[in-house]
């Protein structure tokens, strides 16, 4: 085992999600547009989708905390008497659209980096099909 693949810390790995970089090495954007990802880190190699239908446990992260803020939020203007019945509905509606979608990225870096933290990249798997690889290469 090289020294690249020791485990990063949990707190590292969340910084550098939230800065939208790799979170194994934190050189490299995950993004190359708004909803655009790229393949790979262009500073490690490590791959950002590791197989179909990866990324779909980012919708957890976009879910859990969108359905929180609201909760928190619909609390505090309902004890703090802000805004009328409909106005809250609307605005927590409003928000409950837009915030996911401003999210998004947020919510795959999350993802990958927690994913990073249980399950390293290459996993032994991964290590055998890249080899797999280069040996149909030569
Ligand atoms: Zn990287």
């Amino acid at each position: 085992m090289t020294e690249d693949s020791e485990p990063r810390p949990f707190g590292l790995l969340q910084w550098r999600a939230l800065r939208l970089k790799c979170p194994k090495c934190g050189k490299a954007p995950i993004f190359r547009g708004w909803f655009s990802m790229n393949d790979a880190c262009a500073g490690c190699g490590r791959r950002f989708n590791r197989e179909a239908g990866y990324l779909l446990g980012s919708i957890y992260f976009n879910y859990g905390i969108t359905a929180s803020l609201v909760v928190i939020m619909y609390f505090a203007m309902f004890f703090g008497n802000v805004l009328t019945d409909t106005q809250r509905l609307i605005l927590l509606t409003s928000f409950g659209v837009l915030f996911p979608m401003w999210f998004f990225r947020y919510a795959r870096a999350l993802w990958i980096a927690f994913d990073e933290l249980w399950d390293p990249w290459p996993n032994e798997e991964e290590v055998r099909r890249m080899q797999a690889e280069r040996g149909t290469q030569r």
